[in-house]
């Protein structure tokens, strides 16, 4: 039996009526975790095609940077290959069995987040003696033209290795299919020493795995499924059903961050913090959970299906991510687990001060801000830098207030979320104001028009007015740890392809926004010594004390250009909610049912 027959056999017990046509094998081999071979057994009706590496929408890694060894055969002639793109491979083969064969070889070192946090990105592949996470866009090319077709997948892992995978499975538990490339590409594979829990909601299974280190902390993992179990109780009770058959949390130790996916999630959730707090990654988990449906399903029109290009820039993700940020805490409130800032008051008081603290939101529409959210470099909005996740959680709040209020706390946000998760169409601002309108019966063009198209600060009295809420901001020294803090506003990257660090200037009334400097400038020395990496610079700028002088040399196109900071503290505006002596019954309802 030759293998495309073996791979055709293997499949016909659970699924008589599939022969998938493009069969991947990845392999992992224990004696060499540098990387993984990929070998990917097609049967081609044209004597070219092409392969590509698919661009993730949120964090395109570009791991066609790392494809190494490519090779393709054909028992039918000669076959040849170009590359024809950075991430497409062209071949050039017999039409019918074609073998095509690869390895990644993983970067020795993952590029560092601006952030610089020493662990890993939990949506990066990695390999150890004991386990790692594979597949997914870092791993399969895709054949371009045929992307609606199924697709098998064998797994070849060192011995011992257990899988997790949001791929569907087949009677051999090594072997899994995907009904599509995204779908493929949808679903990364975490294999391993596993720890695996399940349990049901709506007669749906869940599985939550954790992969530990080898020196984990212990932590209680009754308290940690539970709260994740509660999480998803919630979002389900929301929208009343899941967009899938079947969902997979897949947690990593040792590791930072999240990203989302159409029935599975990576997850980081180091286990000294689940040592400390089982709901650590709660909140974060909640978050990424919720994408699941608003961003997954509820999709923005500008999302595609799967591409190698670029994401193009995204207009409506201060919805996709505020409503997120949103709904993680309040989901996590409704399960009755108190997330770290305490009160729903207090969660939107740190809000808000950070919204009025920051003049890009004067500046900046939520959608301008939701463009330069995804693919874009630092400094993208010059010389102020906004979140698109603050922006639209304080968008929803204020929307989910004027709902309550026009229709006598009858209504809510969470009807515009079911409503654009039944209504299956992409989103962007025209139709959510569209939802919104048609759960409240209200005209909120005007809000629209102001806060989402336009970059008028929101009035948060007016809104906060209508629950019997208003707010106190008062302006004082900005205090970090008890001490006075100096303005550091000012943060540096290193360009890919470049040598040098470039500024990112914050806010332009910041020091060394006085002092002249712009986002994009390149940084050539601090106090007469060159700093060639951010880290260095970031070092040099923490060691810094209140009334030091620093001088700052740059490079710009226009010429050098040397600014003298003095280190000094700056003010920072508080954001207190306080009751109105002559709130209503009926506002005070209202407030209670939006859990303030
Ligand atoms: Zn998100």
């Amino acid at each position: 039996m030759n293998a495309l027959a073996l791979i055709v056999a293997l499949f016909a017990p659970a699924h008589p009526a599939l022969k998938p046509s493009i069969q991947y094998t990845l392999r992992v081999d224990s004696s060499d975790l540098s990387g993984w071979s990929v070998e990917i057994r097609l049967r081609t009706t044209s004597d070219t095609f092409r392969l590509a590496m698919a661009a993730h929408p949120e964090y395109d890694d570009r791991y066609w940077r790392y494809v190494t060894g490519f090779s393709v055969e054909s028992s039918a002639g000669e076959a040849t290959f170009a590359k024809v793109d950075s991430a497409v491979w062209q071949v050039v083969a017999p039409s019918g069995a074609v073998v095509v064969r690869y390895r990644i070889a993983l970067p020795s070192t993952p590029p560092a987040p601006p952030s610089a946090q020493a662990q890993r990105g939990a949506w990066r592949p990695f390999l150890t003696p004991t386990g790692g996470l594979v597949g997914g866009p870092h791993a399969f090319m895709y054949l371009l033209g045929s992307e609606r077709a199924m697709v098998g997948v064998m797994l070849d892992l060192p011995s011992g290795w257990q899988i997790a995978t949001a791929l569907d499975t087949t009677s051999n538990s090594h072997w899994f299919t995907a009904p599509s490339a995204a779908a493929l590409m949808e679903a990364p594979i975490l294999a391993g020493r596993l720890r695996v829990w399940r349990f049901t909601e709506s007669g749906i299974p869940h599985r939550v795995v954790y992969w530990p280190l080898r020196n984990a902390a212990t932590f209680d993992t009754t308290a940690f499924v539970s709260g994740i179990q509660a999480v998803v109780h919630q979002t389900i009770a929301l929208f009343a059903r899941a967009p899938y058959k079947a969902y997979t949390f897949l947690f990593q130790d040792g590791a930072y961050g999240a990203l989302e996916h159409s029935s599975s999630v990576t997850l980081g959730a180091p286990s000294a913090d689940l040592a400390r707090d089982p709901h650590a990654a709660l909140a974060e988990t909640a978050h990424e959970f919720f994408h699941t449906w608003n961003l997954m399903t509820i999709r923005p029109v500008e999302y595609r299906d799967i591409d190698y290009h670029t994401q193009p820039p995204v207009s409506s993700l201060w919805f996709s991510e505020g409503l997120t940020m949103f709904y993680a805490d309040l989901l996590l409130r409704r399960a009755g687990i108190q997330p770290s800032d305490s009160t729903r008051t207090a969660h939107l008081e740190r809000l808000m001060s950070r919204y009025v603290a920051n003049p890009a939101y004067g500046r900046f529409s939520a959608e301008a801000v939701s463009r330069v959210a995804y693919n874009a470099d630092p400094g993208a909005l010059g010389d102020y830098s906004a979140s698109t996740h603050l922006q639209g959680e304080l968008i929803g709040t204020m929307l989910d207030l004027t709902i309550r209020n026009t229709t006598n706390g009858q209504r809510s946000m969470d009807d515009v979320m079911r409503l654009l998760f039944n209504q299956r169409r992409a989103i962007d601002g025209h139709v959510i104001e569209q939802a919104v309108e048609s759960v409240c019966g209200c005209d909120v063009t005007p809000f629209f028009n102001a806060h989402v198209r336009g970059a008028t600060p929101i009035d948060f009295n007016r809104y906060l007015a209508l629950i019997g809420l208003t707010t106190r901001v008062t302006t004082g020294p900005a205090v970090f740890n008890g001490e006075p803090e100096r303005d550091l506003r000012i943060w540096g990257w290193e360009p890919q392809g470049e040598r040098g660090v470039r500024l990112v200037i914050s806010d332009p009334s910041s020091a060394w926004g006085r002092a002249g400097l712009h986002s994009r400038d390149q940084l050539v020395s601090l106090n007469g010594a060159a700093v060639a990496t951010w880290p260095e610079f970031r070092a040099k700028l923490q060691s810094l004390h209140l009334g030091d002088t620093v001088r700052i040399q740059v490079r710009r196109p226009a010429g050098p250009f040397e600014a003298t900071v003095i280190v000094a503290g700056f003010e920072r505006p508080a954001v207190r909610i306080e009751r109105l002596p002559n709130a209503t019954v009926a506002q005070r309802r209202l407030a209670e049912a939006a859990i303030f």
